[in-house]
């Protein structure tokens, strides 16, 4: 068991948002007896223009790619909020607060991971708003908080929000198991060299490795972290 993540909980704007942030590690601290739970915020998929909603076919096929990708991972919860997409700035934000201290309640977390504030895509902003809001510290709740970075937004941001990691995890073999959970988000993925495809998830490990002293890992920021001797 690891000290401090033995209960964690993944908030992530979009389906495949989990897996590119923070997929490593989830499957890094499931492999050793941790428990991972997730909640996804917004649906993934564009309203269509008329309906103002989603195709409903559209969406359970997201939702069997996110189940695949997160049973692969270790993920003992999954939970969908289904927002609508890229428009979460339509949503009063207590009502995402709402949803998320809902799920946190649940869980009762040791650690929270969630998206970088300064990421380009405004989902992802509002959803580290939202958790940070929720996981404000109270008597008997201040669960670590950690920020991730997630390809294709966080590498977006402006020069003076550009996410600057203090936390690495070392993948070792958990970096192909989260290549073949990303491989089950077919849809999301892109061709090299664009940031969301499989080659840049491998570089991107690869890169934050080096940094780390290890051959592959993940990159995070710490928010915040209570220490209790
Ligand atoms: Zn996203």
């Amino acid at each position: 068991m690891i000290e401090g993540l033995t209960n964690i909980a993944v908030i992530a704007a979009h389906p495949d948002d989990e897996v590119l942030g923070f997929g490593g590690t989830m499957h890094r601290i499931s492999s050793k007896g941790g428990a991972v739970s997730v909640l996804i915020l917004a649906t993934g998929l564009a309203a269509r223009q008329t309906s103002g909603a989603a195709d409903p076919s559209d969406l359970a096929q997201l939702r069997e790619h996110s189940e695949s990708a997160n049973t692969l991972l270790g993920v003992r919860d999954l939970q969908f909020a289904d927002f609508p997409d890229n428009r979460m700035d339509t949503v009063a934000l207590l009502d995402v607060v709402h949803r998320v201290e809902a799920f946190l309640d649940g869980v009762k977390p040791d650690a929270v991971f969630t998206h970088h504030a300064g990421d380009l895509n405004v989902d992802h902003q509002i959803t580290a708003k939202a958790v940070q809001t929720a996981c404000r510290s109270l008597p008997g709740f201040a669960p670590t908080l950690i920020h991730g970075e997630v390809l294709s937004s966080t590498e977006y941001a402006l020069p003076e929000d550009q996410i600057q990691p203090n936390m690495y995890v070392e993948l070792g073999s958990s970096l192909d198991v989260k290549i073949a959970a990303m491989a089950c988000y077919k849809e999301e993925l892109r061709d090299f060299p664009h940031p969301r495809s499989l080659d840049a998830i491998r570089a991107q490990a690869a890169l934050r490795g080096t940094q780390s002293g290890v051959s592959a890992a993940e990159a995070f920021r710490i928010v915040r972290k209570v220490i209790t001797l």
